[in-house]
């Protein structure tokens, strides 16, 4: 067994006290929604039921339903958004995946206690009325990883 492994499992022997239910949603980044929409809705027979502005990530998006968990894109509208710099660096795709937590404060709490690197040390509003958090990518194996909290359920 290698030692990263061997690292990890003694570390989740620790209580475990998140529980994900589900991917809430899984974003992918493109240039623009309305050249990527036509693909989700025309070629895949989705349907768009969202587009909305989050001016605080400085991006626009766009989002389906797929059983329980949603296709968000993510359209950058600004130069300084992070999609922006994602879609320079690597090109469209997806750019992270979001699991549903009980409560985002106590799961980036409790991540945070495990030694994940954090972006979001405590719970921003996002997209949909969630709260959200993010995990630094260094920390989770190269996934963006986002924590999601529906405070409306
Ligand atoms: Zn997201």
């Amino acid at each position: 067994m290698c030692f990263f492994l061997y690292f990890c499992a003694l570390k989740c022997k620790k209580r475990f006290v998140m529980q994900i239910s589900h991917i809430e949603h899984i974003g992918i980044a493109v240039k623009r929604l309305e050249d990527a929409i036509p693909y989700y809705e025309n070629i895949l027979g989705m349907k768009c039921y969202s587009i909305e502005e989050v001016a605080d990530q400085k991006v626009k998006t766009a989002f389906f339903m797929v059983g329980q968990t949603k296709i968000e894109l993510l359209e950058p509208t600004s130069e300084e958004s992070t999609i922006a710099a994602f879609i320079e660096k690597r090109g469209e795709g997806i750019h992270h995946i979001a699991f549903c937590v009980d409560n985002a404060e106590n799961a980036l709490n409790e991540m945070g206690e495990k030694g994940v690197r954090l972006i979001d040390k405590a719970p921003r509003a996002g997209a949909e009325g969630l709260m959200i958090g993010f995990l630094h990518p260094k920390s989770t194996g190269g996934v963006l990883t986002e924590l999601c909290e529906n405070p409306n359920k």
